[in-house]
């Protein structure tokens, strides 16, 4: 698939058009001063896990019901239709994904703008397949079958500003674009290697597991089995440097097995690659054992010899920013640095963990209704700079209060704030105590608290 196009919207000819997914809307003739292009839109549909339906025949029905219905298209499930038997029967859920970029520009992408792309896919529901040596060491990889039931959402969870995500996205989705279509590396030149760096607890690790979730899921039509290998390159470098280098060419040869086969598209996944470069360091000192310097190298060797296969895409963290001294990650096309969460992010992070509190019943709505939907931060600062905002009004003072405790958070990773709602609960007094404005009151102290401890 190819990444959207840059074009410019009008402006939908109704204001009051309702922006909710899958509300049928009252016009159906597009507006004669429409741009013939049109935006591509990600529709992701997930198959049920007994469905033995075909994919093909799925995405025909899919494609159907979007062209019989009138949507506003703004990221966010679409009902399954029930008066379609074969959709109810085999589909679990679609949903609008990625349009948050243009969803802010122009607040909402209308169904005659758009092109739908009509993603299908089934989650594996196998785990991690994780390689256990019979001799006690840690085991040195875990792999598994994408797209993977384990890191469902979590493209979704993941808040950053600036269209990070959506960057990613299309320049991984470019990278293995050109090498589909065979472009000529010594021509036009380009690599399949990102690296994300920044400090510890922001969501690297996470961000390239959800990239290759969101690519296998793209790609599925091109390769319809998809890996994900992670290197514990921590335990590569166990004590036992002598057993690294076996443990080093059984990954390869595992990995080399998988790359093969060129309709599998293999992500690996090599997580503080700065280790590697610290060991070599502390190898060449004469700090470790003589062949360690073998292993590391060793290593290097082999991730440069599988670069060049065209169905890898190598994805590195590291938590240090300065230049990393190994030459792979040197010449990464992709590197981003993910920094700790922006106060809009951090407001953003902590409404979906209040929301989820909300939907659990550990907090009691504040419309006693479990649907209650808290409004992001971009509607928040609108409805407080209308003139007739209700500043009494119990959700406006709710997200006050929020947006006062991501205030209170500057400085705090994005893993800190997913913990902070569960520190805060066992901090009160009362666990059953379920009132949001006092549980907000208790997360501001917690933070503090934390922050003082940072
Ligand atoms: P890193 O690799 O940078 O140390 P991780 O991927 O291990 O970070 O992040 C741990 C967890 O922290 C994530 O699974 C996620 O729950 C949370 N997290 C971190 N950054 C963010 C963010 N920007 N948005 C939402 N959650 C985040």
């Amino acid at each position: 698939m190819s990444a959207p196009m840059e074009v410019t919207l009008q402006d939908p000819p109704n204001d009051e058009i309702s922006l909710q997914n899958g509300v049928e809307l009252q016009f159906t003739n597009p507006s004669p001063l429409i741009s013939e292009e049109k935006v591509l839109v990600s529709v992701e549909v997930c198959l049920k896990p007994s469905s033995t339906a075909r994919i093909e025949d799925v995405r025909s029905a899919v494609e159907r019901m979007l062209e019989k219905r009138s949507l506003s298209y703004n990221d966010g499930p679409i009902p399954v239709p029930l008066d379609d038997a074969f959709l109810a029967e085999n589909v679990q859920r679609i949903s609008i994904c990625d349009t948050d970029e243009w969803a802010n520009n122009h607040n909402v992408l209308l169904f005659w703008q758009v092109k739908p792309v009509v993603q299908v896919f089934q989650l594996s529901e196998e785990g991690p397949c994780e390689d256990v040596s019979a001799d006690g060491q840690p085991s040195s990889f875990n792999e598994w079958v994408l797209p993977a039931k384990e890191f469902d959402g979590m493209w979704e969870s993941l808040i950053y500003e600036s269209g990070l995500k959506q960057r990613l996205l299309r320049y991984a989705a470019s990278a293995l674009l050109f090498t589909e279509k065979g472009v000529d590396p010594f021509l036009v030149s380009w690599n399949r290697i990102v690296l994300l760096h920044g400090p510890p607890g922001t969501g690297k690790t996470s961000l390239c597991k959800a990239l290759a979730q969101k690519l296998s899921i793209r790609f599925n039509s091109r390769y319809p089995q998809c890996l994900l290998v992670e290197v514990n390159a921590h335990s590569l470098f166990s004590k036992w440097f002598s057993e690294s280098g076996k443990l080093v060419a059984k990954l390869f040869q595992k990995i080399q097995e998988m790359v093969e086969e060129e309709n599998n598209l293999v992500f690996v996944l090599i997580d503080e690659v700065e280790s590697l470069a610290a060991a070599r360091k502390a190898a060449l000192s004469g700090a470790e054992p003589s062949d360690s310097i073998r292993v590391v190298n060793a290593l290097l060797t082999q991730i440069d010899k599988l670069k060049s296969s065209p169905n890898v895409m190598i994805l590195t963290t590291s938590n240090i920013t300065a230049a990393i001294d190994i030459a792979f990650v040197d010449r990464a096309d992709i590197k981003a640095y993910v920094g700790p969460p922006t106060l809009q992010a951090r407001y953003e992070i902590l409404r979906s963990c209040l929301q989820e509190l909300i939907r659990t019943q550990i907090l009691l709505s504040p419309q006693d209704c479990r649907n209650f939907i808290l409004p992001n931060y971009a509607s928040l600062k609108e409805r407080l700079k209308a003139p007739d905002v209700d500043e009494a009004s119990i959700p406006i003072q709710l997200c006050k209060q929020l947006l006062e405790t991501a205030e209170a958070c500057e400085g705090m990773s994005g893993r800190s704030l997913r913990k902070l709602p569960f520190l805060a609960h066992a901090s009160l007094a009362n666990p059953f105590d379920s009132d949001p404005t006092k549980f907000l009151c208790t997360m501001i102290e917690t933070a503090k608290r934390e922050r003082s401890e940072l």
